[in-house]
């Protein structure tokens, strides 16, 4: 292994809106740890920086504590003092932010969903650079991550780097297409960046409107631009890309897609603490025996040890297939099966429809919605459940289907993004057998959907033992950061060599 300083390991740095397990919204958190804890074990210096927000759990942070120094950092005209805390999450080296501005940009009790998240998010993308440079820390990569923090790659270069501050190269990582961080292009100032220097067409300009766009500022900016599965790379190089296909395609030499890992120790049946009993692939007692105790819990009907319990674990937006996951509730009470849903909306008709659904089903021992947030319960469901499903309309990743195989739960999924390359159809002849792990279907329509579920109700009903061999070869699936943070390894590399050859 490779030690930190030495020529091999590199000093990364995330700047990143999220981290789990301490603020966590959905799969960019889990990315953010995973990652870094996999670069880290690789030899790397990894640090993270993240804003401080109130509503984080304070109780997954050891040794929180406030350093001496205040960093001030400009916005608005104005320079502001920010306080510096560091402490370690999951044995990685955070920095949390805690600025003192009189907006209280953290202090919200939420993470994401203020009016000002364009100025809270750009005025911590500021202070994140400010406080690297600062230090004099000597970062080969600063790798950003979503619109939150795609301020950083156009700030670096204009700003930073005509201070002196160059050595570092920059990477980021769209996890979605779908949110884009737009604005008056007059809001960019508030952050410090030119207006009149980037609001031109091949900048900062959103393709479509007058608008400007971080997302697109930080492809044109950065060194290496990444997107989370092979797949979705494809496809944002079209439709998918919401407008920015253009500018991907223009870049498209420093872009790439690579699959997402999970992180095997929080994500792992044989050791995982939220469990009525652990299990493995060799021993499946334990998971029929939390499929006994989930059942139990939600009051739901144990008369039948074999009935397939089919579970979904989202957040409710039109981008999870809404129409289809509220069909699969009617489609497994028709087939006989048991249905948990855990998931919460934030478009409040959304989470009113299924609250509708939810009353509708109250008095029916097979089904159940959980239309909330709940960590530990999430974990009891990918151990219960028989089938999980994920029938996206898109799906950058999705890290749902891969925590479900390693957990036993055989996937029913539609082909899209990151599903598509880590989902193979197990009666798809022209796919190599030994990749054959759940059930798939195109059209993101009802016929499509119930096809794949009624394949693979018939496998689990007819072919116990089919059906058995497959859980445990899924649960023997490497998903781990392994592989794909040696590619980002090696991506790092190959732009740490370029800046060490440019100077
Ligand atoms: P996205 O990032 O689009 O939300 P992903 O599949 O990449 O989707 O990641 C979702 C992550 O959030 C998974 O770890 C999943 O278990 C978790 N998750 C989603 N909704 C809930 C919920 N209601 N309660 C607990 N965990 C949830």
């Amino acid at each position: 292994m490779a030690l930190p300083g030495t020529s091999s390991g590199l000093h990364i740095v995330h700047i990143a809106a999220e981290m789990a397990p301490v603020a966590k919204v959905g799969g960019l958190a889990d990315v953010i740890s995973g990652l870094g804890k996999a670069l880290q074990k690789k030899g790397n210096l990894v640090e993270i920086i993240l804003p401080k927000y109130d509503c984080m759990q304070h109780n997954q942070i050891n040794n929180l504590k406030v350093l001496d120094v205040v960093v001030q950092s400009y916005f608005e005209g104005n320079m502001f003092a920010n306080k510096i805390w560091t402490g370690t999450v999951e044995g990685l080296p955070i920095y949390f932010i805690e600025p003192q501005h009189p907006g209280k940009f953290f202090w919200r009790a939420q993470y994401y969903g203020e009016h000002d998240d364009f100025k809270r998010f750009s005025y911590f993308s500021r202070v994140a650079l400010e406080l690297l440079y600062q230090s004099g820390k000597k970062v080969d990569i600063i790798h950003c991550h979503d619109w939150q923090t795609a301020f950083v790659a156009p700030l670096y270069w204009d700003v930073y780097a005509n201070l002196g501050f160059n050595s570092a190269r920059i990477c980021f990582t769209c996890h979605n297409f779908e949110y884009q961080g737009t604005a008056p292009a007059q809001d960019l100032a508030y952050c410090g960046l030119d207006v009149e220097h980037l609001d031109r067409p091949d900048r900062m300009r959103d393709n479509s409107h007058g608008r400007i766009n971080v997302v697109k500022g930080a492809i044109v900016y950065s060194n290496i631009v990444t997107t989370v599965s092979p797949t979705y790379a494809q496809e944002v190089r079209s439709e998918g890309g919401r407008g920015l296909q253009d500018t991907l395609k223009i870049h498209s030499k420093k872009f790439v897609g690579i699959l997402n890992g999970i992180d095997t120790d929080t994500w792992n049946p044989s050791t995982d603490r939220f469990l009525k009993v652990q299990y493995s692939a060799n021993d499946l007692y334990g998971k029929s025996a939390n499929k006994a105790a989930l059942r139990k819990q939600l009051k739901m009907s144990s008369a039948n040890a074999s009935q397939p319990l089919v579970g979904c674990i989202t957040r409710l937006v039109p981008q999870k297939g809404v129409h289809l996951i509220r069909h699969a509730i009617y489609k497994t009470a028709e087939l006989g099966g048991q249905f948990v849903l855990l998931g919460s909306s934030p478009v409040p008709n959304i989470q009113r429809e299924f609250e509708g659904i939810a009353d509708q089903f109250k008095n029916n021992s097979n089904i159940r919605l959980l239309l909330k947030y709940d960590d530990a319960l999430s974990h009891m469901i990918f151990a219960a459940s028989d089938m999980f499903i994920v029938p996206s309309m898109f799906e950058p990743c999705g890290l749902t289907q891969m925590i479900a195989m390693r957990y036993g739960s055989v996937p029913v999924v539609r082909k899209t993004g990151g599903l598509n390359d880590s989902v193979f159809d197990f009666d798809d002849e022209t796919i190599p057998i030994e990749l054959r792990n759940g059930f798939t279907f195109s059209k993101a329509d009802e016929q499509g959907f119930d096809s794949a579920l009624e394949r693979a109700f018939n496998y689990y009903h007819r072919k116990p033992e089919v059906w058995k061999q497959l859980v445990q070869k899924d649960m023997k699936i490497d998903f781990s950061w392994d592989t794909s943070a040696s590619q980002y390894e090696d991506i790092y590399q190959r732009a740490a060599a370029r800046a060490r050859a440019a100077t």
